[in-house]
């Protein structure tokens, strides 16, 4: 079952560098690789296909049992409400609000996040 996979990938064998600078480091790729993962997984072909919410929820608790935040490039990238990653076009629709200087990112779900750019 791929779920199983993605746990191990997601908060695995981190426990035996507890506290370290090399587990913050390694927290900080598997959220990047995670997120990627997510984004791939919109992809109807991809093998991944619809574990995308599952993939950022791990990048989520590993953010918080590691402490070290989602880098805000890839954070805006994800839903708030349902936790999917956002991919214009595929799940999701930008429009530029420049009066408002912004970036408005519409989920399929319903929510915008509006990303500020100033
Ligand atoms: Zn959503």
């Amino acid at each position: 079952m791929p779920g199983q996979e993605g746990e191990r990938e997601g908060v695995g064998e981190g426990g035996l560098l507890k506290g370290s600078r090399v587990q913050k480091e390694m927290a900080d790729y598997r959220i990047s690789r995670l997120l990627s993962l997510a984004k791939e997984s919109l992809n109807k072909n991809s093998p991944m296909s619809g574990m995308g919410k599952r993939y950022v929820r791990i990048a989520e608790e590993i953010s918080s049992h590691y402490k070290v935040g989602i880098p805000k490039t890839l954070k805006v990238q994800v839903c708030r409400k349902c936790h999917s990653p956002l991919v214009p076009g595929v799940n999701a629709v930008v429009r530029a609000v420049s009066s408002g200087g912004y970036v408005a990112y519409k989920c399929e779900c319903g929510a915008e996040r509006h990303i500020f750019y100033k």
